[in-house]
């Protein structure tokens, strides 16, 4: 989900959360425009088209704060809320592991839409005497118009997300219903099969109707299933393990005296990518592959690695929870943490050295690192 965060441009923030929209969001506000305008309607009524598409993402912003608050209420932050075209995605730093907790953080998002529904449609029903939704595109734009789509919009959100199709809401919460009788790791095959299975048929149904979103939305929860079993795989095989079991006792560092010159040498020569600093034999900073390129750069080469600008990532103790440790890795992205016991370094963690210690150990198929 870094890759969606590093795409994204700051919205707003709430509650300590995020909110981030994705580029490609533009392309679907730029096609709205296009097609109305294309349709021979004047600026005004494209503009109100536009209005009506940047109303629905409003919906989907209070859906994804309905997960992430019930979240901060069970103590699980979120890092940020991402708006993309197919919808949003709220990236809590964890899920529960009891399954009550996470069906309660997975009902929250298509409740508000529910709530939105009656809030907006019981006024609306008492006004007009009829729920028939007038079509906001056809005719001239009108208030009450407005209201009818987003009482239809926001009926289509609850329904569209309750489709079963893991990692959709949908699935999340077939999954949590399984792991009330199973274990997770079955609840989240089924679960996962039972998306890959929708998902397939949204592609599908994509390419018979023309309908290119549901394409994209059956691609995202296809790959999406996959990453989620994967993950969960991973933690059931990671219980038990400490730090010191999976820890690098070999890995690249350089004292904060050294300079860009030596450290890009050892970059060249070495298989190291990132490089720990360290000021008496304690880590000062972890400087990346790509923060040394660009120190290459942009400094001249006598400089000392301590002026470099870098930051140190979370130091963590031989005796951590691994599953907790892999996780702070995955969210922080982090390439690396440095092992710490007794204020002196013994040694590393990373992401590839976990999954090699579940493989040669046999917790782990190669497939599934
Ligand atoms: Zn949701």
């Amino acid at each position: 989900m870094a890759s969606l965060r590093s795409a994204g441009i700051p919205l707003f923030r709430f509650k300590g959360i995020q909110v981030f929209v994705h580029w490609t969001f533009f392309l679907l506000v730029a096609w709205v425009l296009f097609t109305a305008l294309g349709e021979g309607h004047d600026l005004a009524e494209a503009a109100f088209q536009v209005g009506l598409v940047l109303t629905v993402f409003t919906c989907v912003v209070l859906h994804e704060f309905g997960h992430a608050l019930t979240a901060l209420h069970f103590g699980v932050r979120t890092r940020d809320i991402t708006l993309l075209p197919i919808g949003g995605v709220a990236s809590l730093e964890r899920m529960p592991e009891e399954p009550r907790q996470e069906l309660l953080i997975t009902l929250a998002g298509p409740a508000v839409n529910l709530a939105l529904v009656v809030l907006l449609g019981v006024p609306f029903w008492l006004y007009l005497g009829t729920l028939g939704l007038p079509d906001p595109t056809a005719g001239p734009p009108t208030w009450l118009a407005f209201v009818g789509f987003l009482i239809g919009a926001n009926m289509v959100l609850f329904l569209f997300n309750l489709i079963p199709a893991f990692p959709m809401d949908g699935g999340r919460i077939l999954r949590s219903l399984l792991c009330l009788r199973m274990d997770r790791v079955k609840a989240t095959r089924i679960a996962t099969t039972v998306g890959r299975v929708l998902a397939v048929g949204f592609v599908g149904y994509a390419v018979m109707e023309g309908q290119f979103m549901w394409g994209l939305i059956g691609v995202f929860v296809y790959f999406g299933a996959q990453a989620e079993y994967r993950h969960v795989v991973m933690q059931q095989a990671l219980k038990g393990l400490h730090v010191r079991n999976v820890l690098r006792t070999r890995f690249w560092s350089m004292p904060h005296t050294a300079t860009l010159q030596q450290a890009t040498a050892e970059l060249l020569s070495g298989a190291e990518h990132h490089v720990l600093v360290l000021r008496e034999g304690v880590p000062e900073k972890l400087i990346t592959r790509a923060q040394l390129l660009t120190a290459a750069q942009e400094l001249p080469p006598d400089t000392p690695l301590t002026n470099v600008d870098a930051v140190l990532p979370p130091v963590v103790h031989p005796e951590a929870d691994v599953r907790a440790v892999h996780e702070l890795l995955l969210t922080g992205n982090w390439p690396l943490l440095p092992v710490v016991e007794r204020g002196s370094l013994v040694g590393v963690v990373d992401a590839d050295n976990i999954a090699e210690y579940l493989v040669v150990n046999g917790l782990l198929r190669t497939g599934q690192a």
